[in-house]
């Protein structure tokens, strides 16, 4: 899978080390040096994973990671810490990080714990419903009604991130991270395209109620 990992860590070389790990396992990566900017960042691109640091020199790991959980409940929140007493194992686990590693760590050892964690994220593969539109992640077969809907690998890409995520404002940032993770750099209104392209296939039939809805100022929800 080929996820979003925020990596949130002070220290620039762990950070730079970090990321240049996850980017060689073929992920997206942001980097974040301080709590806030890193909260931002969770807001701004939704990542599947993040590397969080207990230590940071704004607000602690704990209350990122609480935040995080209040935030996006669904992301997973791997602990970085210098600290190795089993107390601290407890508390970074009761706030409800998925797991938790000690610094120093082997590159591998990283790898194989973002690897388990991405797999519970990745593991769902059932048939997705938002009113009469259905999605297939086995076959990618797509269908309004019993209407069959070809669409574009990256329109596919596009609606299975809105069928995931349902009633639920998805803003052009988080969208780009998603469906463009590998050039960052694409603009806002390359996204306005790509949901135009969608609408005219999955919302063509007027006598059918619109699923894809515009949040003006913010970005697109999927509902019914
Ligand atoms: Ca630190």
């Amino acid at each position: 899978m080929n996820a979003i990992i925020l990596v949130i860590e002070d220290e620039k070389d762990i950070r730079d080390f970090v990321a240049k790990l996850l980017i060689d396992q073929g992920h997206t990566v942001y980097t974040a040096g301080k709590g806030i900017e890193g909260l931002d960042l969770v807001e701004k691109v939704s990542p599947d994973l993040v590397v969080l640091d207990l230590n940071l020199p704004d607000i602690d790991g704990e209350s990122v990671c609480e935040r995080i959980k209040d935030m996006r409940p669904e992301t997973q929140v791997l602990m970085l810490t210098a600290r190795d007493t089993s107390r601290d194992l407890a508390r970074g686990l009761n706030l409800g990080a998925d797991d938790y590693m000690t610094k120093p760590f082997e590159p591998e050892v990283l790898k194989a714990r973002v690897h388990a964690r991405l797999r519970t994220v990745d593991s769902d593969d059932e048939m997705l419903q938002v009113g009469d539109l259905t999605l297939d992640p086995k076959t990618h077969e797509v269908k309004r009604g019993e209407e069959s809907i070809d669409l574009s690998p990256q329109e596919y890409k596009l609606l299975h991130y809105f069928m995931t995520n349902p009633n639920q404002v998805l803003t052009r940032e988080m969208i780009i991270a998603r469906i463009w993770e590998s050039s960052p750099e694409i603009e806002t209104r390359v996204v306005d395209v790509y949901v135009g392209y969608l609408r005219k296939k999955i919302d063509k039939d007027d006598n059918k109620p619109k699923l894809i809805h515009s949040v003006r100022g913010f970005g697109y929800m999927l509902k019914e």
